[in-house]
């Protein structure tokens, strides 16, 4: 028994001081099993049917609540961190478009996907014949959730997952697998009185602390949405054209994000220098070559230019308003 115990402690050791050589900031254990708390929460978002067209949130529903019917005989799942915060932001004036700062560089997919593998060869070389598979912001898996349990911070009340060290620009990856690791237990929550994501959100997508209504959200409205932006929602984008960090910015546990370490997650050096004219008149060239290998990619040119001109749109009348 005492050498079971002894092998599991080394083994976690071992893991977590691989992680943190592969540029991984945080790395984290929970032992797997049904999330009991997380469904009913879940089944409720879902039938207020708070994921909008996100019709990939709405499936797989008992996978996503227990990793052993995603890999046989699961025992463990590892939680990483990789922090994205960049060393400025792209645009500071009041009147620049704006993108996400997770879109900044390279699709944090394949850079996460890529890190998961080596650690995952890397134990199966150095513990034995460990079986396992690696996640990243993938349908059946509820990161966040994991995240907290393995200790890797607490849910705010805008949802994004908080770490006391790094602030929450970062990206959440898992490994399942059916190796036994000492679990590390999840910390309390430190957002106190603060209601500042709340009140700054332009669109009220966080309906009530901890609950944000995804159909409402202009990460939402920019890059799941396929269709034209409702009127409604005019005015309110605050000129994001891709996502949106305003909940995020105002965050005080953002004071401590210090800009990170990954190469791949600097902006290609065009993005860097496109004024709004560029934005405005952005070519299939320009737009292939500087997302070439980023997650804008998703919305695909028409898509970029249909949140350009709805910002454009909304910033003109307004202008009107004051002449
Ligand atoms: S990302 Fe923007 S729109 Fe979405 S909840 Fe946060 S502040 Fe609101
Ligand atoms: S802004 Fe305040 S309430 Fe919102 S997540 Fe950050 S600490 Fe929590």
């Amino acid at each position: 028994m005492q050498q079971h115990l002894n092998a599991t402690a080394r083994h976690t050791a071992l893991i977590k001081q691989q992680a943190v050589a592969l540029g991984f900031d945080f790395c984290g254990i929970s032992a797997a099993g049904f999330l009991d708390d997380e469904a009913p929460r879940l089944e409720n978002w879902l039938k207020q049917e708070r994921h909008g067209q996100m019709g990939y949130m709405a499936n797989h529903f008992d996978k996503r609540l227990d990793p052993r019917l995603l890999v046989d005989g699961a025992k463990s799942v590892i939680t990483v961190l990789l922090n994205y915060f960049p060393e400025a932001p792209l645009a500071e004036g009041a009147d620049d478009l704006k993108i996400s700062k997770y879109a900044y560089g390279e699709d944090y997919h394949f850079v996460l996907k890529d890190k998961l593998k080596s650690l995952l060869t890397f134990i199966q070389e150095n513990v034995g014949e460990v079986g396992g598979r690696a996640f990243v912001d993938s349908a059946p898996v509820m990161d966040k959730a994991w995240a907290q349990r393995s200790g890797a911070g607490w849910m705010g009340k805008h949802t994004n997952i908080i770490n006391r060290k790094m602030g929450s620009f970062f990206f959440i990856g898992e490994l399942i697998l059916d190796l036994e690791l000492t679990p590390d237990g999840p910390i309390g929550d430190y957002c106190g009185t603060c209601t500042r994501c709340i009140d700054a959100c332009p669109t009220g997508a966080i309906v009530e602390p901890y609950v944000v209504d995804g159909s409402r959200c202009i990460s939402y409205f920019t890059i799941e949405l396929k269709e034209a932006i409702p009127a409604t929602v005019s005015g309110q984008f605050d000129n994001w054209i891709f996502g949106c960090d305003i909940c995020q910015d105002v965050c005080p546990w953002n004071r401590f994000a210090k800009p990170h370490q990954t190469p791949a997650f600097d902006p290609h050096p065009t993005l860097r220098q496109l004024t709004k004219t560029d934005w405005q008149d952005i070519t299939e060239d320009v737009f292939r070559e500087v997302f070439r290998r980023s997650a804008v990619k998703r919305t695909k040119l028409e898509g970029l230019q249909r949140n350009i001109a709805f910002v454009q749109q909304t910033s003109q009348a307004a202008n009107l308003d004051l002449d």
